[in-house]
């Protein structure tokens, strides 16, 4: 198999190093760049299998990376991981919302970031579920034809909303959805949702699916997700 490409974007030089040295003997081809302006240059030029992205660069930021990298048909398909500093929640929220894949806090351990690098090449080449397959997770079973869900054969009954929050999240296992995102899909419903109410309807959707509530995971600051 050929060795995957990844692309480095990070300006500070032991964050290089550390990323360099273990990606590297895991076999990944490494190229490291300091900039966004490099950044953008490359990807165009020879799309990666990933990018790493560090968000707080000198010139253009990582955000504005990412957005323009995810404009761009040529570079869209690839998975970014967002490396972010404490404090950059916000910022976190904005990644996702413009298309980075996930993110990893800094600092990290060598294993942290390879076990991370692995997920997000898997998830980006693992077939993300269409609209009208059954999803089958733990001991959940999502049918979205018949807007039916069961755990362990026993039907759970669930509003419409709770259904469309529980479909998006488990339709990508792992993956982190911000609140906007999730209000993004549930919205055109009978009643506008509001940021309060998702949370209520997480509350209510977590406490319906008894034990395996505990997979529709709160990311404090950022949004939710569906337990890998
Ligand atoms: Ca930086």
């Amino acid at each position: 198999m050929a060795r995957h490409r990844v692309l480095l974007v990070e300006d500070e030089e032991d964050i290089q190093e550390l990323v360099r040295y273990n990606l590297g003997r895991d076999g990944y081809a490494v190229e490291a760049v300091t900039s966004g302006e490099a950044a953008l240059a490359s990807a165009r030029q020879a799309p990666p299998d990933l990018i790493l992205l560090d968000i707080m660069l000198p010139g253009i930021d990582g955000l504005e990376v990412c957005r323009l990298l995810k404009a761009n048909p040529k570079t869209n398909p690839v998975p970014i991981l967002m490396l972010t500093a404490r404090g950059e929640e916000v910022d976190i929220v904005t990644g996702l919302e413009v298309g980075a894949d996930d993110y990893l806090p800094k600092p990290f351990s060598p294993k942290v970031l390879t076990a991370r690098v692995r997920a997000v090449l898997r998830r980006a080449t693992a077939a993300v579920a269409d609209a009208q397959t059954t999803i089958r997770l733990h001991d959940l079973v999502i049918d979205p034809g018949r807007h039916e869900v069961t755990v362990g054969g026993a039907a759970v009954d669930l509003t419409f909303t709770e259904f469309r929050i529980l479909h998006l999240l488990a339709r990508r296992p792992g993956w982190v959805f911000t609140r906007a995102q999730v209000i993004e899909e549930v919205r055109g419903e009978e009643y506008p949702v509001t940021d309060r109410s998702v949370d209520v309807h997480m509350v209510a959707l977590r406490r319906k699916l008894g034990e395996n509530g505990k997979y529709v995971e709160t990311v404090r600051g950022v949004g939710y997700r569906f337990r890998d």
